[in-house]
């Protein structure tokens, strides 16, 4: 049996990065479920897909793929067999991503794909409904999150390293509106499962939650495999 790792929180909180690095320590397979998201908006953003209008929503999603393979352990998302993992992030896709992820018919091209991969290996993968829809039954759930501020001076270097123009207070108050939709859309909602465990990253460095995700884990699977 496979051993799962759910991490869930919202946007900017180090799920990436700390997920890539504690699935380094522990062998097991990083999962990053929002670039599969953000593959499904490159698309519609690409077919100008309105994307309130079902029909052309559905039409949409017929026509689009998404495949993820690993090179030398980093995961690479696919669009209709293009490699897209370098065209992801931007603010724009970030916006139509949060936008269209909201729309059950866009969850639900990607569930099978997210749930066979957690049956085959040992996963930890990051969302923001892992824990509480995906895998319930994931034997270790951690909810990881940041004040607002401390997230957007993350994202703030982030974006700055990678030469895009904005400034502290657009990201802010992207990030608020992003967290808005996301804990507040009907269709999987962001949330703490009941089950999780609560990492507040504020002040912690992330060695220091690597630290602890890996404790937690290592803990379980001693008990689980027992
Ligand atoms: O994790 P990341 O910031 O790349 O996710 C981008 C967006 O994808 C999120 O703001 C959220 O709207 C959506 N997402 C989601 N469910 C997931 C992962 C991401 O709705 N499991």
């Amino acid at each position: 049996m496979s051993f799962n790792i759910a991490i869930d929180g919202p946007a900017g909180a180090g799920k990436s990065t700390i997920a890539k690095l504690a699935a380094k320590e522990l062998s097991f397979i990083y999962v990053d479920t929002g670039a599969m998201y953000r593959t499904i908006a490159l698309a519609l953003l690409r077919a100008h897909t309105d994307i309130e209008d079902a029909e052309a929503l559905a039409a949409a999603l017929a026509q689009i793929e998404v495949g993820i393979s690993y090179e030398d352990g980093v995961q690479q998302v696919y669009l209709n067999g293009e490699n897209v993992s370098g065209l992801i992030r931007t603010e724009e896709v970030s916006d139509m991503t949060s936008r269209s992820s909201a729309k059950p018919q866009v969850r639900a091209k990607l569930t099978d794909l997210q749930r066979d991969l957690a049956r085959r290996e040992n996963v930890l993968m990051d969302g923001r409904d892992i824990g509480t829809m995906i895998l319930p039954q994931a034997q270790l759930k951690i909810f990881l999150t940041a004040s607002v501020r401390t997230r957007a001076e993350r994202r703030y270097r982030e974006l700055a390293g990678q030469g895009e123009v904005c400034t502290l207070e657009e990201i802010e108050k992207d990030i608020e509106e992003r967290d808005y939709r996301d804990s507040h859309r009907e269709t999987a909602p962001l949330r703490q499962a009941e089950d999780a465990v609560l990492i507040d990253s504020s002040d912690l460095t992330v060695d220091e939650v690597v630290g602890r995700i890996v404790e937690l884990a290592k803990a379980r699977m001693d008990s689980a495999w027992k």
